[in-house]
């Protein structure tokens, strides 16, 4: 028998103190429905009460599988539990599960709570009784407990052992500033296990030296068994734990999936890139490529040697196979490609080729005179496919741009304030129809872009879909003169992504390449008649 091992997700409460994250309410409700849809066994909403969005999240029902847990204080030193507001609106909220803060360092109780180590403990038993008597699971938070525990164990030990007694389903092992390291995680957890029993111990670790996920794990070795993190490690300052990378590694690295089991299937680990990058799309940030797991590089290979060995064995350069997380091999195709690599590319697009075809050769010569120039194929898998697919003569012409024009303007509007207007006009050739199109944007890419995809005629119907997600520019000196390099990567009605590249000394130039690669990418996948 395996023993269980549950995932708290903390996105939408610790999560929400990252620098430039500001989530809406209909924000919360999509993340919290994409954590049930992973099977996450506890998602945090937030501290109602403590702001307007947090009270409307937990002023109903939302009908999750998931325990939806509401975050807030123990009652206040000095108070009873009747006589305090904030603990009121916490046994309010229609949450399953109540996670109180409590300090657990006594040098905090004295100098940040100005109240006494035994008001502390008491503040935490009543608080966790009358929550229970609510009928709600406990969890108790105990706030900067491993800094607590190496300056007085006793007196961080008694905090939790207090919320245990009382019944809290969980005491939660907090590493508030994020220092302490892995060693040090498992010899804390493992004396605490031998006071409370590790299935009710959870481990909260922050990721200030960058071994949060280590952190976790190790508590996980010593008798811990609830992992607290949040989805791409978002949190303050360097973030917490990250969920994105523990789910995989319990589900898939033996040490754990042979020992727990966790609330997360295979199908819903499948699910894991995409939830990851849909968070991102709702921060409006682009993915980082480079995540563990589930980044657009975790299983791309760029020297020839290698590509060929995968191409002959996967399992030779990868530790897990890309498909259990939702993510992809990738073959870079780059300015040392061997011609292994653009095999195994073409063979992943679909495009049947003879090993020995010339065209190959062709193909290579033509990636590498770009590259010279400044394209970055690696970085631009649909603008590679389309230059292969044309190379190898199987791109209709599907429309022409006779013309485009594009007016920045800047001027006083109507209430005397100063405005740039940016419009572009557009030309477009479909067969025998000539279409015209103008459209105005908050700069001349966008007008441009929302003017060519205005009306694309028996096309429209296949990139109705289709939005710009990222746009990337960097100038470059390619030979003896500086040229911009302009990535866009662009999102269909299915969730699927795709990155084109334009180059050129202008701007608007390289951008309307990228643009035209991405219409005309969506169109050969979407299987457009020419
Ligand atoms: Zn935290």
């Amino acid at each position: 028998m395996k023993e269980r091992l549950y995932l708290f997700d903390t996105t939408l409460r610790d999560g929400a103190q990252t620098n430039g994250v500001d989530f809406t309410l209909a924000d919360k409700l999509a993340i919290a429905r994409l954590l049930d849809d992973l099977g996450i066994d506890y998602v945090e909403g937030g501290y109602p009460g403590a702001n307007p969005t947090d009270t409307e999240l937990f002023g109903e029902a939302r009908g999750l599988k998931t325990k939806f847990t509401a975050f807030g204080m123990t009652r206040r030193p000095g108070r009873s539990t009747a006589n305090d507001p904030g603990l009121a609106a916490l046994l309010e909220a229609k949450a399953d599960a109540i996670c109180f803060v409590a300090k657990a360092w006594d040098f905090h109780v004295r100098v940040a709570l100005e109240t006494t180590e035994e008001e502390n403990i008491a503040s935490i038993r009543d608080s966790v009784r009358a929550a229970r008597q609510k009928g709600r699971e406990v969890l108790l938070d105990c706030e900067h407990f491993f800094d607590g525990y190496k300056a007085n164990p006793q007196y961080a030990l008694a905090c939790a052992k207090a919320a245990f007694d009382e019944g809290a389903r969980w005491v939660v092992l907090c590493d508030t500033n994020g220092g302490t390291l892995p060693h040090e995680v498992e010899a804390i957890v493992g004396a605490v296990v031998k006071t409370i029993p590790g299935d009710h111990v959870a481990i909260h670790a922050h990721n200030d030296t960058e071994q949060a996920v280590a952190n976790s794990l190790a508590a996980v070795r010593a008798g811990a068994r609830q992992i607290q993190g949040t989805l791409n490690g978002l949190g303050e300052r360097c973030g917490n734990a990250n969920l994105v990378s523990i789910i995989p590694t319990l589900k898939l690295k033996p040490e754990f999936s042979g020992r727990f089991d966790i609330g997360v299937s295979e199908a819903q680990l499948k699910k894991l890139a995409q939830a990851s990058h849909m968070l991102d799309e709702r921060l409006n940030r682009g993915s980082d490529r480079y995540a563990p797991y589930v980044g657009e590089n975790a299983f791309a290979t760029k020297a020839g040697i290698h590509a060929s060995a995968i191409a002959k064995e996967p399992a030779t350069y990868e530790h897990v196979a890309p498909e259990s997380v939702g993510n992809r091999r990738k073959v870079l195709v780059s300015e040392q490609a061997g011609r292994s690599n653009v095999l195994a590319e073409l063979e992943r697009i679909g495009i049947k080729v003879g090993k020995d075809d010339r065209r190959i050769t062709r193909l290579l010569e033509l990636v590498k005179e770009r590259e010279t120039i400044g394209y970055a194929y690696e970085a631009a898998d649909a603008s590679f496919e389309l230059l292969a697919r044309r190379t190898l003569g199987t791109v209709p012409n599907y429309f022409d741009v006779t013309q485009f024009d594009i007016n920045v303007e800047q001027r006083n509007n109507a209430k005397g304030e100063r405005v740039t207007v940016t419009m572009a006009v557009v030309k477009v050739k479909v067969g025998d129809d000539n279409m015209i199109s103008a459209a105005e944007g908050n700069g001349p890419v966008n007008a441009l872009d929302l003017a060519l995809r205005k009306d694309l005629g028996k096309y429209q119907k296949y990139i109705d879909g289709l939005t710009l997600t990222d746009y990337r520019v960097r100038i470059l000196n390619a030979g003896t003169e500086a040229v911009t390099r302009v990535l866009i990567e662009s999102e269909d009605e299915n969730g699927e992504r795709w990155t084109t590249i334009g180059v050129s000394p202008n701007i608007i130039d390289a951008s309307f390449q990228a643009l035209m690669d991405s219409i005309v990418y969506k169109l050969v996948k979407s299987g457009a008649p020419a």
